[in-house]
């Protein structure tokens, strides 16, 4: 069943998104697709979700706050500070009204594809490791390594991320949202890794600043 009109979403979304933006969206819907045939996901949703995921990333950082304001979208004291963060709700919130998305499972998929959080369904988990792994992307450290585990173990590539975004976040001198640290703990522990202790005394050490 086609749900969804993809092509007719593309052509509305590369009107909202600069060049490099789109090409990475389209990157994550093609990576979700890929996941998705790895794991048995929905396909039509692993690309909605992928494709629709950054829709308000090229929103200016103010506007993003006005609009979060007026559809009553909560802001956390991070958000204020780091008002990108927001693209991920007011992504989901356009993705209803504007891309007329209904399905609450992509939609929590577009909540979370920044922070990730503990426990995170089959969707949520592939459009978070799509966002990292795609094509486009080149920056990332361990690349290589989380690419080929994603097509073998999701749980241990999703800890890889969480594992690498938090060390990445931690030189930068933003704050961290706590979601992150409560998903590194979550995914570290269900993969057997020791680094969780390491985690909590970095979490501590972040508190204490
Ligand atoms: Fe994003
Ligand atoms: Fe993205």
């Amino acid at each position: 069943m086609n749900q969804y009109n993809i092509p007719k979403l593309q052509r509305k979304l590369k009107k909202e998104l600069d060049e490099d933006r789109y090409r990475h969206t389209l990157g994550v819907m093609y990576t979700s697709a890929a996941l998705a045939m790895c794991y048995g996901a929905d396909l039509e949703k692993a690309q909605t979700a992928g494709l629709l995921h950054d829709c308000a990333k090229c929103i200016p950082n103010e506007k993003k706050i006005r609009l979060c304001q007026k559809h009553q979208i909560p802001i956390s004291r991070v958000e204020q500070g780091a008002p990108f963060l927001l693209h991920s709700k007011l992504g989901a919130y356009l993705a209803r009204t504007k891309y007329e998305v209904e399905d609450e499972e992509i939609l929590e998929a577009i909540v979370w594809h920044t922070t990730g959080k503990p426990e995170m369904s089959l969707l949520e988990k592939i459009v978070f490791l799509a966002d990292y792994i795609e094509p486009m992307r080149w920056k990332a450290s361990n690349l290589e390594e989380i690419r080929r585990m994603a097509f073998q173990n999701l749980d241990r590539a999703v800890y890889m991320t969480l594992r690498d975004t938090l060390e990445y976040l931690e030189k930068g001198s933003g704050e961290v949202d706590e979601m992150t640290r409560n998903a590194y703990r979550y995914y570290a522990k269900l993969c057997g890794e020791s680094e969780a202790g390491d985690a909590e005394a970095f979490c501590h050490v972040q508190s204490e600043k």
